[in-house]
């Protein structure tokens, strides 16, 4: 399949990346602002948006704003501001890209601890689950809106010591398929990516053996993440689509 779009194909769109200070959501925004996106800088440090910030500027692209957010302690009513934040600055939302997660203790079933597991579903399903009802009504608005989540190969098969982040990745592939049945007859498009083995800070701590110079950066999976975002990808929905495929 070919993902490739237009240079200037998300020119005009606003688009929210979650993560968006490090790793492959950091990357997305990057990538999305050089298709000419003004790309919303969600995280929790807030140095590390700068960055991402000073990056896009310094590239070109649209003034991007940051918004500091830890989506550990957000609640509905931070969300809720949020959208009418958005709603008020830029009238619509096109797109988000669910990225932000947390990998939480990797362990056997019996020992998983109950404070990690709260944490991991708090922020890789309750935040999305809350963030994404907030911003809807805006994405509703917007001509051909985009909802990406981030599942991962342990999303669907299920696999021994992935504990808690893997129930959290099954549940965030079931939202999404739930919502894209409910938006099929919108012009709204949901659908999953699974990034793959990538070189991030998350894949260095669940492989902290593993030469990390073999693995695929965030840069070479951003054809996918690009295709998915931008109007072309209204053909798809309710799919997790693998950003490397075997
Ligand atoms: P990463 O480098 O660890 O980046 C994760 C991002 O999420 C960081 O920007 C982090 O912010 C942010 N984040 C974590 N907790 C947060 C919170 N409470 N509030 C707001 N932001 C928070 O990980 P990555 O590898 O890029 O992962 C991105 C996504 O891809 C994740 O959903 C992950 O599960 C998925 N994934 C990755 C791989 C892989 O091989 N890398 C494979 C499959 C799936 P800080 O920088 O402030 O910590």
């Amino acid at each position: 399949m070919d993902y490739s779009i237009a240079k200037h194909a998300l020119t005009n769109k606003t688009i929210l990346v979650t993560g968006a200070g490090d790793g492959i959501g950091k990357q997305a925004a990057l990538s999305f602002a050089e298709h000419g996106a003004q790309v919303l800088l969600l995280g929790r440090t807030v140095t590390k948006l700068e960055q991402t910030y000073d990056e896009i500027i310094q590239a070109g692209g649209v003034q991007p704003a940051i918004i500091p957010l830890d989506m550990m302690g957000a609640t509905k009513q931070h969300y809720v501001d949020m959208a009418e934040t958005i709603e008020g600055q830029y009238g619509k939302l096109d797109g988000v890209l669910h990225n932000a997660g947390l990998l939480g203790i990797l362990s056997q079933f019996d020992q998983i601890e109950e404070d990690t597991f709260d944490e991991v579903m708090q922020v890789n399903v309750k935040a999305q689950f809350l963030m994404t009802q907030a911003l809807l009504p805006i994405i509703k608005k917007a001509d051909k809106g985009r909802i990406i989540f981030t599942s991962s190969t342990v999303g669907h098969h299920g696999r021994a010591l992935w504990g808690s982040y893997a129930i959290s990745k099954f549940a965030t592939e079931g939202m999404m398929q739930l919502l894209a049945d409910e938006l099929s007859n919108s012009t709204v498009r949901v659908n999953a990516i699974n990034p793959g083995a990538t070189r991030t800070t998350m894949r260095a701590s669940a492989y902290p053996a593993e030469d990390a110079e073999q693995l695929k950066t965030p840069l070479d999976i951003m054809p996918l993440y690009l295709y998915l975002i931008s109007e072309q990808s209204q053909d798809l929905n309710g799919l997790c689509i693998d950003a490397q495929p075997k």
